[in-house]
């Protein structure tokens, strides 16, 4: 298990990293975003520049264990060795390369 995560000191140092480079850091916020956890609670006011970058941040954020949909079945659930978990699919270019193998294994048994 990882440490413990404290949301709201985490988007407070996102606010720290962020802020400086507001170009227009006197202009009201926009946004309002309320964190509430085990930890406590804090609401934090963002202008346009800040509620932009966090939504860039939370767009570009990929889960690690997203590998993407099997074009099998369209299963997301595809473990580390690319195996699809629904339907058994192999995928990556190393799951083709061994699909291919196995296919051309086995074109040589019946030859
Ligand atoms: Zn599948």
């Amino acid at each position: 298990m990882s440490a413990p995560i404290d949301p709201a000191a985490v988007v407070a140092e996102f606010i720290d990293a962020v802020a400086p480079y507001d170009p227009n850091p006197e202009a009201d916020p926009v946004a309002v975003v309320g964190v509430r956890t085990a930890f406590g609670q804090d609401v934090f006011p963002m202008s346009d520049h800040v509620i932009r970058a966090l939504c860039k941040a939370l767009a570009s954020y990929r889960d690690p264990d997203d590998r993407g949909t099997c074009n099998g079945c369209g299963s997301r659930r595809i473990d580390e060795n690319l195996h699809c978990q629904d339907c058994g699919r192999l995928h990556g270019i190393l799951g083709q390369v061994i699909v291919d193998h196995a296919r051309r294994v086995a074109a040589e048994d019946h030859t």
